[in-house]
């Protein structure tokens, strides 16, 4: 590999160096002057930073290099990330939460302002409503259980995600999936459903039927905060969740 390559690599993985140290050239001049005329520097110039690079690979080389990625990697990757305009107004990355080898995985859609504050994917209102639908499951976030986002930014007023930022952000919950290979993926809402399904079919036409994403079963449900709006719909959610549990239920153990 050439070193450029090698280079955009590294950035891309998060593994290069993001700061620059730049050293204004009449600064060096100054300095050198002084040296050579044995005077001391009264004080060393400030340290001017430069911006974090842009990624340079081609959008098949950053996938690839997505796809390569170990946990460690890629979490260094996704807080690095500048491939959309989200990374300027977050106030952190929400990388997803929860048993890297669980059997459920559970996608939403964007951090909402909680999300992007806490770092932690439905920790707000609708987070609350999904750990109380995980209970009746017996279920818990971080047992046997994973939840991601689609984006890992938060978008600004919570307005749905850009087609650009879904595509830029989609390797990353690709490369997550890859390597929980969680047995059952349910997908809360339109964004994480029509994402992994690359269809635009509505959520009502997906729900209750067994999908796959990547041979992994696939099951569709409203998202936590459409039913916070829409409260009849929360039985219908409901009777998804028991939908996914049957489904598990009949793959048997692992
Ligand atoms: N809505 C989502 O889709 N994800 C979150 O993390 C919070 C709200």
């Amino acid at each position: 590999m050439t070193k450029p390559a090698r280079n955009a690599l590294l950035a891309e993985m998060g593994l290069a160096p993001l700061w620059r140290l730049r050293r204004p050239p009449a600064a060096e001049s100054v300095e050198a002057t002084l040296e050579a005329s044995g005077e001391a520097p009264a004080e060393a110039p400030p340290a001017v930073l430069a911006p974090p690079r842009a990624p340079s690979l081609s959008a098949g080389d950053r996938e690839a290099a997505i796809q390569a990625m170990d946990w460690v990697a890629l979490k260094q990757a996704v807080p690095a990330c500048t491939a959309c305009g989200l990374h300027s107004g977050r106030k952190q990355t929400v990388f997803g939460v929860g048993d890297e080898r669980a059997d459920w995985l559970l996608v939403g859609e964007a951090p909402g302002a909680e999300e992007d504050r806490l770092g932690e994917p439905f920790v707000g209102q609708a987070g609350r409503l999904l750990d109380a639908m995980l209970a009746a499951l017996a279920l818990k976030r971080g047992e046997n259980v994973y939840i991601a986002n689609v984006l890992k930014c938060r978008p600004p007023g919570n307005r749905n995600p850009e087609p650009g930022e879904v595509t830029q952000c989609t390797p990353y919950l690709l490369r997550q999936i890859a390597l929980i290979e969680p047995r059952l993926i349910v997908a809360m809402g339109r964004f994480a459903a029509q994402t992994l399904l690359a269809s635009d079919a509505t959520i009502a036409s997906l729900r209750g039927r067994v999908h796959r994403y990547a041979g992994v079963p696939l099951i569709v449900t409203y998202h936590p905060a459409y039913l916070l709006r829409n409260l009849p719909d929360k039985a219908k959610a409901w009777s998804d969740l028991l939908f996914a549990r049957r489904t598990l239920a009949d793959l048997g153990r692992r």
